[in-house]
């Protein structure tokens, strides 16, 4: 087997079990590894710390299959995909809907490899070299799951240039897709887009906030921004809000939002194609006020290095919703920016209170939901942080 050599002291993070080698922390490479190539890597003295998938053109150069000596074949692939599905069912995702993110990259053992189950498709993304390598058997893999009639491949995600490889989509197991699917959450329906939407098509992570925010509706007047395809738009009007104002760039995703109010029997929400920075300071100037805002935003920073440029983004957003925010109201904020820690983003939001004038007061940190694991040690897997504060009255 091919391998990679670690410079002295390089091998301290994968000891703590982080999954990832950069290039800067290997001495050399033995033999001449492909691209998705499984190689061992070792400590300078010799010592076999992992087995990983070679990535010849990222900076992360490998990521670790597996700790032990388990042999890298298709059947390792259908075993971790059989385990993470029995996670979700020990925990009873399923009683939420019948949409569930089945395999969650690192968190999952499976690096690279994203799935999302809405009802009997599941949506593959694949983002490195090394699951690239093991495709089939991951549809496989998939395709096993019970209740599962098809594999739907969405492997076009911006990361995969970094790793050389080429975007595809499409239909990989199974019968032909009867239309887009209509998934059940917490007693909602929405329209699911999976080969035009964002990611796999839906964003699974904010389903339980989703929920809180139906609570926190009724009678309010609720502001939507970066409202997507309408999650947490369609749960605010299903709580009753009294009005409610959703922002996105997006004609396709407020479309479908709409479409997604009328699937449910929902009254119409006013939908504002705009970016949601200018909107924001716009409402502003014109002396809006809501009761309850949620501020959804992409990602701003997708490492460290885009931190200050994030912060800034940050601050402005949830500077002019604390302006706007009554007495007594709530603010629901987000960051999915992987270089953005918990601590950095309470300071960002506590710095906007504090210019707003505004006493606030963190009711609950939110996270991700349940089928979205976090392997210990493996601080990135962490990436969606949330606050809902709440504005003295
Ligand atoms: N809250 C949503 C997910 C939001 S995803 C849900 O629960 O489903 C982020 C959204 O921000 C996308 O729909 C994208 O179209 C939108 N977006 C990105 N940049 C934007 C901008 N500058 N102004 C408004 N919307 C933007």
């Amino acid at each position: 087997m091919n391998k990679v050599i670690l410079k002295p002291g390089r091998e301290k993070s994968l000891k703590r079990r982080h999954p990832w080698v950069f290039s800067g922390a290997i001495a050399h490479v033995e033999g001449r590894p492909e691209s998705g190539e499984t190689i061992e890597v070792d400590s300078a003295d010799g010592a076999r710390l992992a087995l990983a998938a070679y990535s010849p053109q990222s900076q992360i150069r490998a990521r670790v299959w597996t700790w032990g000596d388990a042999e890298i074949d298709a059947s390792f692939f259908s075993r971790r995909i059989a385990d993470a599905a029995s996670a979700r069912a020990a925990l009873h995702i399923d009683e939420a809907g019948d949409a569930m993110r089945l395999v969650h990259g690192e968190s999952d053992g499976l690096p690279g490899v994203v799935a999302d189950r809405y009802g009997d498709t599941a949506v593959m993304q694949i983002l490195s070299a090394g699951p690239e390598r093991w495709r089939e058997a991951i549809a496989d893999g998939l395709y096993a799951l019970p209740g599962i009639a098809r594999v739907w491949e969405r492997s076009d995600a911006d990361v995969r240039e970094l790793e050389g490889l080429e975007p595809r989509s499409g239909l990989a197991r199974g019968s032909p897709l009867p239309g887009s699917p209509v998934i059940h959450e917490h007693g909602l329906e929405f329209r699911v887009g999976i080969d035009a939407g964002h990611k796999t098509g839906f964003y699974l992570d904010q389903r339980d906030n989703r929920l809180l925010l139906r609570k926190l509706a009724l009678g309010q007047d609720v502001l939507d921004c970066f409202s997507y395809t309408g999650g947490f738009t369609i749960n605010a009007l299903r709580g009753g809000a009294k009005s409610l104002l959703a922002v996105d760039s997006s004609a396709l995703a407020l479309d479908m939002a709409r479409e997604n109010a009328k699937l449910n029997g929902l009254p119409d929400a006013s939908f504002l194609e705009a970016d949601a920075f200018k909107s924001l300071r716009l409402l502003r100037d014109q002396g809006r006020s809501f009761d309850v805002i949620v501020l959804d935003p992409p990602k701003f920073a997708p490492t460290a290095a885009h931190a200050e440029r994030a912060s800034r983004a940050y601050k402005d957003i949830n500077l002019f919703a604390f302006k706007m925010l009554r007495p007594g109201g709530f603010l629901m904020t987000f960051s999915c920016s992987g270089g953005v820690s918990a601590e950095l983003f309470q300071k960002i939001v506590a710095g906007a209170a504090l210019d707003a004038g505004v006493d606030a007061r963190i009711e609950t940190w939110l996270h991700a939901a349940a089928d979205h694991p976090v392997t210990l040690n493996f601080p990135e897997g962490e990436y969606l942080k949330g606050l809902l504060c709440r504005v003295a009255a």
